[in-house]
């Protein structure tokens, strides 16, 4: 392979060892090269997609446990405004009463309908009004979130708690100090409720699947959960314990996201923890992450199918792209073997790209030139021995005569038969001259030598001198030999009658050899400017596939030895080649077996009377 030099660093470096050998291998290797990275770069790119989607998917864990939150905290906020109302209310009784201290109680609690009891405690803990009479006179004392008021909290949200009345199992309070400006504590109000007046609050929205949202005390105590489930309060308390899940997210302090393990179960849940603001609550919320990731499972898969199609499609394309380059080349290739091997190829497009279409016209051009002049050389060759067979025999018959005459001269007495073989002897020596002249000319017009001459002759006596030559052999064969010249044309013309009876005789000649029945005729007449000059004979005619051969030197339409009619070959490339010497045309047209006309132009000059004779 050839390598240019402003890359030959390339060579150097031994690239072009490692590359494959064929144009198709190295085009496939370019375009894998190609898709390589624009493969790896969307794989990359999805992966990417899929993970911030991941991310999204988890913080809107975060952002659902948070709204839930913030409603809780609205509502718990609501039922404090109440107890603050309650509270300035009975600040303002002068003087108190329990009786109208019952009846504030009561009427907030008719109004609150969320809540179960609102009751107002002395600083002992002992209830002193309150809107469930039950509670009159009982100590809650005992209630840590009691202690804390009294320990100096003002507000309280407490624990989930187990109510003495068992039809009223899990109940939390929302306890508020109120004190005088020493801060000494006045009372204590206190609303009670059951986590039964939190359903159809719709504090937390429904979740679709398996999906987890729920609200914890401070101990982790299930408070609600959507939908609720009827569980005691010791359920509720122990499904800290049982729930692995449950544990790991309320273990987590802030708020947190993350995927974690289920209980004893393989499958990861996408969990959130949300602390409720000011209330030391919280809001877990957990979804099983196979649920929750499927959309984007699907996604991804959808998309590197994509991906994966359109990398494929393009890889395709590019090879189609590839084979349309290699297959014209490879086609070239072996039109150069067919060529290589001697058989001319269509000339036809390929469809292959440009440079590909003109290399291989051109090779084709080149080749089939080649092929031809090849061919032609080994016809010239073929006919050149044909011919040296044929003119020695040609030369032998006359010299064989003449021979055999002069020996037989020898011992013949009478006179007659010394004349009719001296006869035969000058008869073979006119066709060995006719001979030698032929070769003469021939040879004289390929080296550029035979001149033609320009001289006034009458037409019609050079015509007839050619015809008559033959007449004596036409009445043997039996043959009508005429000749005619257009009375109108010149009698005298310009031109070399020499030459011009040169071509007549070989035309004459050989309609009389190639005739055997009918006539020879000669005709001369005037067509445009030219004179032309028609030899029509009733033979053996021309194939069709030989009339363009014969006017080629050393051609015969018989070029065997065992041919009928003698003759060398060269008298029809002669004649056309002195015909166009004198500024004409010759051709032939024949039917086999019927008739053969030859007709050759000349341009018509008459005679001015000023040239020298003929
Ligand atoms: P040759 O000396 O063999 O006649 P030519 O060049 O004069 O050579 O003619 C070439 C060949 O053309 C002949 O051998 C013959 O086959 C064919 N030919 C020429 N003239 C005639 C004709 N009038 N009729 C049929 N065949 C002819």
């Amino acid at each position: 392979m050839r390598i240019p030099s402003n890359i030959s660093f390339l060579r150097d470096l031994g690239i072009f060892r490692i590359w494959p050998g064929g144009i198709q291998a190295r085009l496939y290797l370019l375009i894998a090269l190609v898709m390589l990275p624009m493969a790896l770069l969307l794989g990359w790119t999805n992966y990417q997609h899929y993970r911030s989607l991941r991310r999204i998917e988890l913080q809107t864990e975060v952002e659902a446990a948070k709204d839930v939150a913030d409603v809780f905290a609205t509502f718990v906020q609501g039922i404090q405004q109440q107890l603050i109302t309650v509270g300035q209310a009975i600040l303002t009784f002068s003087p108190y009463t329990p009786a109208k201290a019952t009846k504030l109680l009561t009427d907030a609690a008719s109004k609150l309908e969320v809540v179960r009891d609102l009751s107002m405690l002395s600083p002992d803990g002992t209830v002193l009004a309150s809107s469930l009479p039950s509670l009159i006179r009982t100590n809650l004392a005992f209630h840590p979130y009691f202690k804390e008021i009294h320990g100096g909290r003002t507000w309280i949200l407490s624990d989930l708690y187990s109510s003495n009345d068992p039809h009223q199992a899990s109940t939390f309070a929302i306890a508020m100090g109120v004190r005088n400006e020493n801060g000494s504590l006045l009372c204590v109000i206190v609303a009670e409720l059951g986590v039964e007046n939190l359903q159809g609050l719709k504090l937390i929205p429904a979740r679709t699947g398996s999906g987890k949202m729920e609200i914890f005390d401070r101990q982790g105590t299930l408070v609600h959960a959507n939908p609720d489930s009827s569980l005691t309060w010791e359920q509720r308390a122990q499904r800290r314990a049982d729930d692995a899940l449950l544990r790991r997210v309320l273990q987590t302090r802030q708020e947190q996201v993350g995927l974690l393990t289920g209980n004893g179960e393989e499958d990861q849940w996408i969990a959130a923890r949300v602390p409720i603001a000011g209330l030391d609550w919280v809001v877990g919320a957990a979804r099983p992450e196979r649920i929750a990731f499927q959309p984007l499972r699907k996604l991804l898969i959808q998309e590197s199918l994509l991906a994966g199609g359109m990398i494929l499609g393009a890889f395709l394309l590019a090879s189609v792209l590839a084979r349309s380059i290699s297959a014209p080349i490879q086609r070239l290739e072996e039109d150069a073997q067919t060529l290589g091997e001697g058989r001319i190829i269509a000339r036809d497009d390929l469809g292959a790209p440009a440079e590909v279409n003109r290399l291989r016209l051109r090779v084709t051009d080149m080749a089939t030139a080649l092929i031809q002049a090849k061919t032609t050389a080994e016809d010239a060759n073929r006919t050149k021995t044909e011919f040296m067979a044929n003119m020695s025999h040609e030369l032998r018959t006359p010299m064989t005569v003449i021979m055999g005459s002069v020996e037989y001269l020898q011992h013949i007495e009478t006179e007659t038969t010394k004349r009719e073989l001296l006869g035969f002897v000058y008869d073979a020596g006119q066709r060995l001259l006719a001979i030698i002249d032929d070769l003469l000319d021939f040879s004289r017009i390929e080296a550029g030598r035979l001149k033609i001459v320009d001289v006034e002759f009458d037409l019609a006596e050079c015509v007839r001198s050619a015809v008559e030559m033959f007449a004596k052999r036409a009445e043997e064969k039996g043959l009508r030999l005429t000749w005619a010249v257009h009375p109108l044309l010149p009698s005298r013309i310009k031109g070399d009658p020499h030459r011009l009876g040169q071509v007549l005789v070989n035309l004459v000649g050989n309609a009389v050899k190639f005739t055997e029945h009918g006539e020879v005729s000669v005709r001369v007449k005037k067509h445009a400017d030219h004179l032309l000059f028609v030899v029509r004979d009733t033979g053996i005619g021309i194939a069709a596939s030989h009339v363009d051969l014969i006017f080629q030197p050393f051609t015969q339409v018989d070029g065997s030895m065992t041919r009928r009619y003698e003759g060398t070959g060269l008298g029809l490339a002669i004649c056309k080649d002195l015909v166009e010497m004198m500024g004409g045309t010759i051709q032939v047209t024949s039917r086999e077996g019927q008739e053969s006309v030859f007709s050759f132009s000349l341009p018509l000059r008459p005679a001015t009377g000023k040239a020298s004779g003929d």
